[in-house]
């Protein structure tokens, strides 16, 4: 019955009441220092014959009660409820029992039905519009355990925002409010349990000291984290995240919420330069000299708002005797913060506030200079009858606290100086403004902190001369009083006699007094005038850093332009770069997949002529049966070239040979169509030796074709010829080159390029040291091939090639001999030819060596050829006057004669002939 009487009290109470009754009307009080407001509403705006407003600085309380649940159930027992509210006479009936109840007014009274947003505006809006305005607020549930301050002040309202509560309805107005540029919102989010406060945003700190300013008493946190908000989101996250670590810490340290307090701390820094701009120009015809000097300002509060602990644990641990620890701790702050409560209700001149960290932190909420809203929630259960009329009554006794709620937010100069100068009557003021220069000289080092706290004593002292302004006034009224008083009293004196000299002496005895009251004005105008000076100084140095500011951001500006040239410039050259790179980068691709293609034609060549070698290795095998069986035949044929006496050496002669030699022939050019010559030249250079001898006599046998000659000495071959000639120790290998090389010799071209690179010094050598007569023979039919060439005498002498010939005779081989012969009779012919056409002058190069005495003592020993070769050489020698002599004196003109004489060749006869005839010297001689 209760309860229904009750719900349908609450419900019509819902429609009555207008919204937004806890609170004050502290705007309107105000209205001088209070910024406009961005976001008024109705329920912010108080109406001034409101009688609740009659105090702006007294705590509000509303009350809240919870809907029945569960627990409110025990067992089989009937609910009873103690509870009815009255919210349109904003009263709460509690009863004992049937007989007996107790009436209570609160600022707000809510019904079980009553709407988180109703909540939020009535309780905590206009806290949340005065800490917009720069005020300190606080939002503060007071309660039971599971009687919904959590679910008043903290819940999220996730899936339902209208299920939001106060923390997060009032970010959502603050942030609304503020502006992302010029505005800074942060916040701390914190737990106090056991006299401890920990961080709930970063766990890992714990135990934070709490920090007082000496100067203006403000509490702080410095060890807290501090987070700027982004945004809404941002700010549901961080609470989520607190919760969490609530949680973790509760569970950590076996614990319950219930047990801690959790409280959140929002700092708001607005920016007042927007208000200042407006202001100025009402300013600016009062004040000329400090229009023009505008200093932003700014406007820094602080919202509180704290789900305390459960207000059972106040009765209830101390008498149960256990938990002690948590006792002390818990109820240390929760009892300290309720003798606070009330000591201040009690007016009392003692605030125990240092007693426990909570009443530390809440210093400021409760008789201090912040705006405080107090909802203290209720369960309906008779059961609880005790906590809940415990809590009714720390909310009665908290309703009669009055905070002297201060702004924050500083005047600016102009005013302050129009302030000064209007009002003349100002006492106290000296030892502010003493405090206020001393300020002043410790913000020298900060200029911008400096400004922050000179602002906030500035404010202090506006308030004090408002102070002294209505003293003033007071005092003016009661001179006017007074001096109404002395008029009646003259009218007395007038009418009684009787009375005049009481009345004199009041006349004097006021007379005095306002002396003293004028002197007092003079006093102060004269102070008046020396803070006036002291303002105007600060002013100038106002000015001289805000030109100093200027300069700086000047420079700033000038660096910025430069840095933004660099950068540009920069830029354009990494482009330039990047575009280099990427033409290189293609290139090295191209060059890379060329470099591929060339490696696997090399290897393929490889290969190739890894093959070949092998072939070549089986078709030489074959032929090399019987070349060496036709080398050792015998002496090779000779042939005559265009340059003298000249011819191939490694060639066989008999008939029976050159058949066999036609067939070897085939082969070699057959290996040599297949094979290539290239290939057939770089096996000389293998390292098997088998495969270097079938390749030199490979060559040898194409170097006895004219038309190859050219060919092998232009792909090299001559110099792999020189260099196995050189290096080689192998007989067959010095053997077979030699007769390359003197296949090669037969063609003019080559013998000068064979005399270039060394290759008499390398015959000459190998000539001396053989006596193999087969390498004999090589080697002299070379170097009789080369005697062919007059151009090389002088170096074929020079490098020991004439000398070398000579010496092969030695073995008397007659193969050897016969090359030996040709060799000689080639020299002297091509010499003789030289001499002649007036190249050369002087005795042969061959006298020099010693062949003339050779040629005498052996011109009939050997075969028919070779004795033709040596005839041949006489004669030859004979057309050279210069020779003449020696032909003389070593006997070689009885050869001369002889030859001329019996030679068997018709032409040999008459060249001796000539020779004799043409050279007197020789006639006479042969005579
Ligand atoms: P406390 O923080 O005071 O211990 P809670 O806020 O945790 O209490 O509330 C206890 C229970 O009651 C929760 O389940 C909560 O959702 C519910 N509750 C509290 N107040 C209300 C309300 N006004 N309307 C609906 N449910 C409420
Ligand atoms: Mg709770």
């Amino acid at each position: 019955m209760a309860s229904n009487a009750s719900s349908r009290a609450s419900l019509r109470s819902e429609r009555q009441i207008p919204t937004g009754r806890v609170g004050n009307g502290s705007a309107s009080a105000r209205t001088k220092s209070v910024p406009p407001k961005r976001s008024a509403t109705a329920s912010s705006l108080r109406s001034p014959v409101d009688p609740d407003n009659a105090d702006p600085g007294r705590v509000r309380v509303a009350v809240r009660l919870r809907p029945r649940n569960a627990d409110d159930f025990p067992h089989d027992s009937d609910f009873t409820s103690c509870v009815e509210l009255q919210p349109e006479f904003k009263r709460l009936k509690l009863r004992k029992n049937n007989w007996s109840s107790e009436s209570y007014r609160f600022d707000e009274v809510f019904t079980e039905r009553s709407s988180q947003l109703r909540v939020y505006e009535a309780v905590a809006k206009p806290v949340v519009e005065s800490v917009l305005a720069g005020y300190n607020g606080t939002v503060m549930a007071y309660g039971q355990t599971g009687t919904g301050k959590t679910y008043t002040v903290g819940r999220l309202g996730k899936d339902d925002p209208s299920e939001r509560g106060i923390m997060v309805r009032a970010l959502e107005d603050i942030l609304a409010s503020t502006s992302a540029v010029s505005d800074i919102v942060e916040v701390s989010y914190l737990q106090l349990y056991l006299e401890s406060v920990q961080d709930l945003l970063a766990p890992e700190k714990n135990n934070i000291p709490i920090a007082e300013d000496p100067k203006t008493g403000e509490v702080s946190l410095p060890g807290a984290a501090v987070v700027e908000l982004r945004d809404l989101d941002h700010f549901l996250e961080l609470l989520q995240t607190g919760e969490a670590n609530r949680h973790a810490s509760n569970t950590k340290l076996n614990t319950e919420s219930s047990r801690s307090h959790a409280i959140l701390a929002v700092h708001i820094q607005r920016s007042l330069k927007g208000k200042e701009e407006k202001d100025s120009s009402s300013l600016a015809n009062s004040s000329d000299n400090f229009s023009s000097h505008r200093v932003p300002l700014l406007l820094k509060s602080k919202l509180l708002i704290v789900d305390l602990a459960g207000s059972e644990r106040i009765n209830k641990s101390g008498s149960e005797g256990h938990m002690l620890e948590e006792a002390k701790f818990i109820n240390l702050s929760l009892t300290s913060l309720g003798k606070c409560i009330n000591a201040l209700a009690e007016n009392s001149p003692h605030i125990p506030t240092r007693d426990s960290k909570l009443t530390r932190l809440l210093r400021d909420s409760f008789g201090g200079s912040a705006r405080t809203s107090l909802i203290i929630t209720i369960g309906p259960s008779a059961k609880y009858y005790s906590e809940t009329s415990s809590t009714i009554m720390f909310g009665q006794r908290a309703m009669k606290i009055v905070n002297t709620v201060k702004l924050k937010e500083e005047v600016d100069y102009e005013s302050l100086y129009r302030k000064v100068e209007n009002q003349k009557k100002l006492k106290e003021y000296e030892a502010s403004f003493a405090e206020f220069e001393e300020t002043f000289s410790m913000k020298s080092e900060n200029l911008e902190k400096e400004n922050n706290r000179l602002e906030l004593e500035i404010r202090r002292l506006v308030e004090d001369l408002n102070n002294e302004k209505h003293q003033n006034d007071l005092m003016s009224k009661e001179i006017v009083h007074l001096k109404m008083s002395l008029n009646q009293s003259k009218e007395q004196q007038l009418e009684n006699s009787m009375s005049q000299n009481i009345l004199a002496d009041t006349t004097q005895m006021y007379g005095k007094k306002i002396e003293e009251l004028l002197k007092q004005l003079e006093d102060e105008q004269s102070r008046s005038a020396s803070l006036e000076e002291q303002l105007n100084e600060m002013c100038q140095q106002l000015s001289d850093t805000q030109n100093s500011l200027q300069t700086q951001e000047n420079v700033v500006d000038e660096l910025k332009k430069e840095l933004s040239e660099i950068h540009e410039e920069s830029t354009s050259q990494i482009q330039s770069l990047k575009v280099k790179y990427d033409e290189l980068f293609s290139e090295k691709e191209l060059l890379y997949e060329e470099l591929k293609s060339m490696e696997e034609k090399v290897l393929n060549e490889a290969r190739q002529r890894k093959s070949l070698e092998e072939e070549v290795l089986k078709l030489n095998r074959a032929l090399c049966d019987n070349s060496v069986e036709l080398e050792s035949k015998g002496p090779y044929s000779m042939t005559r070239s265009a340059s003298g006496l000249s011819g191939a050496v490694f060639m066989p002669r008999s008939v029976k040979s050159r058949e066999t030699i036609s067939g070897q022939k085939d082969t070699i050019s057959k290996i040599f169509e297949e094979v290539g010559l290239s290939n057939i030249l770089s096996m000389l250079k293998s390292e098997d030796l088998d495969v270097q001898i079938h390749a030199v006599k490979v060559v040898a046998n194409l170097a006895a074709e004219d038309i190859n000659q050219e060919r092998i000495v232009e792909e090299g071959g001559l110099d792999a010829l020189l260099l196995l000639l050189e290096a080689s120790e192998n007989t067959t290998i010095h053997r077979v080159t030699a007769g390359a090389i003197a296949n090669l010799a037969m063609n003019g071209s080559n013998q000068g390029l064979i005399m270039n690179k060394g290759g008499a010094r390398l015959l000459a050598n190998i000539a001396s040291k053989t006596n193999d007569p087969q390498t004999l023979r090589m080697v002299a039919g070379a170097i009789a091939n080369l005697c062919g060439n007059e151009k090389l005498h002088v170096t074929l002498k020079k490098d020991g090639g004439i000398k070398a010939l000579l010496g092969m005779i030695r073995g008397g081989h007659s193969d050897v001999i016969a090359q030996i012969a040709r060799g000689i009779a080639n020299f002297a012919k091509c010499e003789s030819r030289s001499i002649s056409q007036g190249f050369r002058k002087g005795r042969s190069l061959l006298i020099e060596d010693g062949a003339l005495n050779w040629m005498v003592a052996n011109s009939t020993t050997f075969s028919a050829s070779t004795s033709r070769h040596i005839e041949l050489a006489f004669c030859h020698l004979a057309q050279n006057e210069d020779n003449a002599g020696d032909i003389i004196s070593s006997g070689g003109i009885k050869e001369l004669v002889r030859i001329s004489q019996v030679s068997s060749r018709e032409d040999i006869r008459n060249l001796a002939k000539k020779a004799l005839n043409s050279n007197p010297v020789l006639l006479a001689a042969a005579r």
